[in-house]
């Protein structure tokens, strides 16, 4: 059996490397390392894979949310809904910017927010909510666009875990995660879905005078140069890693089926067993989708029931497979973002989730026999120990 990786970046890359090598050393070859024409070309080819008007290129997804809000001229003590189960870049950037973050709890099948608490949390200082479109799958959009339009907020999309993703309206009509909000953001971190060899990010809308703000804020605040109109940054997808983007672009739906052909396995391995809850792939399809496109698993996040997740962990570690827990801390426990605001009840989810969720490998060049083997040694382990 081949070696299990969390992630395997060398195996995929070995695939498309006369692609990618070809496209790197156009970058090369015409030295246009900042804002070349490779940077350009990723630009349109991503706009028309989403079927999005704008994609602006930026520096990394934390940044994307960073520039999203500066757009939006979110004010300090503006109020910022968000998630407290996820990765801690979106409620950072939040309170980098001096707005008040609001976490809320979210649902215990998606992972992600919860209506519910949204509506809770909303007070006339509300100006923006981000969804997080956790491990892959979409938050439930139709509801937090609804809620948005009835209190004249914003709607952010943090769409670093979800590209590719398409998510099902109750009519039937679809769109792609980070299109749907009135703005985006997303990573492409390597390990993400579409990764670079580095850092990249990138902000979507379809909103013309938005995306014209938010080109000149990710440029120094410039819209004619050395003319510095607004305050902004220096944040940029440099043109060796656009052209490693471009390359991997219409590989994406194929990395993405590959995902879904993996997780279809490890759900049906795990399907019987009371004692593991596998990740439900259509839980924002408004009963619409039976086996769907809507969840492109960036993570395969198990949840464990009357286990030691934690001696889980380990076992699977001596066992030569690789795993994480994704998200171990709630954000509104974390030091950085304590508050007295929030009411432990309010978080129940969350505070559950920390405590039984295991991610296992995903990626996109994982074999029958390396699943077949992690299967079983999970189960064998909750077997014995639960
Ligand atoms: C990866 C990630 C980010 C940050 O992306 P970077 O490119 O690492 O800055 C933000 N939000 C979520 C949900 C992520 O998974």
């Amino acid at each position: 059996m081949r070696k299990i990786q969390m992630v395997d970046l060398k195996g995929q890359y070995t695939k498309i490397k006369d692609v990618v090598d070809s496209s790197i050393a156009e970058v090369l070859d015409n030295t246009a390392y900042i804002n070349g024409p490779k940077v350009h070309e990723f630009q349109k080819n991503l706009e028309a894979y989403l079927n999005v008007k704008h994609a602006i290129p930026c520096a990394n997804g934390t940044d994307a949310l960073q520039i999203a809000m500066m757009g939006l001229d979110l004010k300090p003590g503006d109020e910022v809904i968000t998630a407290d189960f996820t990765f801690a870049a979106t409620v950072e950037v939040i309170a980098l910017l001096q707005l008040t973050p609001v976490l809320v709890d979210v649902d215990p099948k998606s992972f992600n927010i919860d209506i519910d608490a949204i509506k809770k949390a909303i007070t006339p200082k509300t100006k923006a909510i981000v969804p997080v479109h956790l491990f892959g799958q979409c938050a439930n959009m139709e509801a937090i666009m609804e809620i948005a339009k009835e209190h004249n907020i914003y709607v952010i999309e943090d769409n670093a875990q979800a590209i590719g993703a398409n998510y099902t309206y109750s009519n039937g009509k679809k769109a792609k995660a980070g299109t749907i909000g009135h703005v985006a953001s997303t990573s492409f971190f390597p390990s993400k879905n579409l990764g670079c060899y580095g850092d990249g990010g990138a902000i979507f809308t379809n909103d013309d005078d938005l995306a014209h703000k938010i080109r000149g804020i990710v440029n120094h605040g410039m819209y004619e140069r050395y003319h510095h109109d607004v305050v902004g940054v220096n944040s940029r997808l440099d043109s060796i890693q656009a052209a490693v983007l471009d390359a991997k672009l219409p590989h994406l739906d194929a990395y993405n089926k590959a995902r879904q052909k993996a997780a279809k396995k490890y759900n049906d391995a795990f399907k019987v067993h009371k004692n593991i809850i596998t990740p439900s792939m259509n839980s924002n399809c408004n009963g619409i989708c039976e086996s769907c496109d809507c969840h492109v698993f960036h993570q395969y996040t198990l949840k464990i029931k009357d286990t030691n997740r934690d001696a889980l962990v380990k076992h699977l570690n001596e066992n030569g497979i690789p795993c994480g827990v994704y998200y171990p801390i709630p954000l509104h426990l974390q030091k950085a973002y304590k508050d007295s605001r929030y009411k432990e009840e309010d978080f129940t989810v969350t505070n559950q989730l920390v405590k039984e969720v295991i991610s296992l490998p995903m990626h996109t060049e994982l074999d029958d026999e390396q699943i077949d083997f992690i299967t079983s040694t999970v189960i064998n382990f909750v077997n014995s120990h639960s």
